[in-house]
């Protein structure tokens, strides 16, 4: 199969009408027309095998990865998906792989009516990239310089997971097999907080995808807000949904390892903000809207710096790293 024929099968689909979208795939460019008064959101996420995903994942999964931390970072500002494209750069020409993970990608964009516009095909080392097309009312964008003095600090959904299931398909740590699949599943196909997002909208001083653990990224939303912060790192504690499946099974993983994989995980997908307490309301009523859980694990302060403190307050050592690709 020749690289046409390859992307007229999987990757060629018709433009929906009204979906801020006038043209797709097929000729030199893919033209998007955002309604008036709204901004573009644009963000753009790679995907290599050996750094980023298995060389034996489902290739389902990685179609709904790829897609998902993309529409990870449409949420984090509040846009709403328009478009994406995609890069691909593949071994060779497996057609079952291709249908998976074309089923895979394509499922999460038809969720989040999300056009595949346009993109690139090559042969290569197995390498995804997608860009994502958001629309966004001007102005009203979730950023992270935002955060104020005062401000509650939140975070959605489950933390932890996909670091757990990680130490455990590398042998670090056991796992009970219900708990590893559940664990396995938001490693392999995080949910993207796009409702959670949108409703954010005017509520929100900051926000943030949680990509590469939670305190490093909070940590970008500190800096380029020029404040502190102050986490209850027995909350975040609570938050992985592995020790959840069962109250018995959670002496198998110590006070440290939990700590490790909520604090500094990776791969989570949250959306991490803040908000003013006067917003508590306003907060727990954009959550409902958006189906989606959140939790208070703490506060904004003037003073600069990330300081830790147990449920009794104590302030507590330790570095809890976060991912980068290039830490020596
Ligand atoms: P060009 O040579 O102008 O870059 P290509 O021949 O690479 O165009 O691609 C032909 C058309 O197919 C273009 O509209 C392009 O956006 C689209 N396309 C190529 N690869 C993909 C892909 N993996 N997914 C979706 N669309 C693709
Ligand atoms: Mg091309």
């Amino acid at each position: 199969m020749g690289e046409f024929d390859l992307i007229a099968r999987y990757f060629t689909r018709p433009v929906r009408p009204g979906g801020g979208v006038a043209l797709g795939v097929g000729d030199d460019c893919a033209l998007l027309a955002p309604a008036p008064g709204m901004q573009l959101a644009v963000s753009c996420d790679m995907l290599v095998e050996g750094r980023h995903f298995f060389a034996d994942v489902d290739p389902a999964h990685l179609g709904h990865k790829a897609l998902a931390v993309n529409l990870s970072d449409l949420a984090a500002c509040g846009a709403r998906p328009l478009a994406f494209t995609l890069a691909l750069a593949l071994p060779r020409v497996d057609e079952l792989w291709l249908q998976a993970f074309a089923g895979g990608l394509l499922r999460l964009a038809d969720e989040h009516g999300c056009a595949l516009v346009g993109g690139d095909t090559t042969a290569g080392p197995l390498n995804i990239c997608i860009t994502v097309f958001g629309e966004v009312p001007a102005g009203q964008a979730l950023l992270r310089s935002g955060a104020r003095a005062g401000d509650d600090i939140w975070v959605s959904g489950t933390l932890g997971d996909a670091r757990l299931a990680l130490e455990a398909l590398q042998g670090r740590v056991q796992v009970p097999a219900g708990m590893l699949a559940a664990a396995r599943a938001r490693l392999e196909t995080p949910t993207p907080r796009v409702a959670l997002g949108l409703q954010l909208r005017g509520i929100a001083t900051s926000a943030l995808d949680v990509s590469d653990g939670l305190l490093g990224d909070l940590g970008h939303i500190l800096r380029a807000s020029g404040v502190g912060a102050e986490i209850d790192v027995d909350e975040v504690s609570k938050l992985i949904a592995a020790s959840a499946l069962s109250t018995g099974d959670r002496g198998h993983f110590d006070t440290e390892l939990l700590r490790q994989c909520t604090l500094a995980g990776g791969d989570d997908y949250e959306l991490a903000f803040t908000a003013p307490p006067a917003r508590r309301e306003a907060v727990a009523r954009a959550a409902a809207a958006a189906a989606t859980p959140v939790a208070r694990i703490g506060r904004i302060r003037a003073e600069p710096g990330l300081r830790l403190v147990d449920a009794q307050g104590r302030a507590l050592a330790g570095r809890y790293a976060s991912f980068d690709h290039f830490a020596g």
